[in-house]
């Protein structure tokens, strides 16, 4: 099966990101059938938010490897690379792993009961 990007609109933000053959992918993988309904960006701050956390705390950078803005749930203290999901997933893929990929995919899960329910 071939994946193409696909713009999708933001329902918090209302505005249009790219859900991307990469992470159609992702989800397909995951058995996830529903389509992501906030972008990134929403997709942290609502993570942050239900979990009772300060959303100040997130911070918005530059992804390290294609310079989009994404949103972070933490403070980067600058000694390691930030990128936005697409690339550290692309990342993962290609080896590397850890905490955050773990997240990443519980924050797929997540929003796809918010999606369900
Ligand atoms: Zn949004
Ligand atoms: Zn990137």
């Amino acid at each position: 099966m071939v994946f193409q990007d696909k713009d999708l609109t933001c329902r918090d933000c209302s505005k249009t990101f790219v859900f991307s053959g990469g992470e159609q992918e992702f989800f397909s993988a995951k058995g996830l059938v529903n389509e992501p309904k906030r972008c990134p960006n929403c997709r942290i701050l609502m993570r942050v938010q239900r979990s009772g956390e300060d959303p100040n705390r997130t911070a918005e950078v530059a992804c390290a490897e294609c310079g989009s803005p994404t949103r972070v749930p933490f403070q980067p203290k600058g000694y390691r690379p930030v990128y936005c999901s697409y690339c550290f997933r692309t990342k993962k893929l290609e080896g590397q792993g850890g905490k955050e990929a773990a997240e990443l995919e519980h924050s797929a899960d997540e929003e796809q009961k918010l999606a369900a329910g």
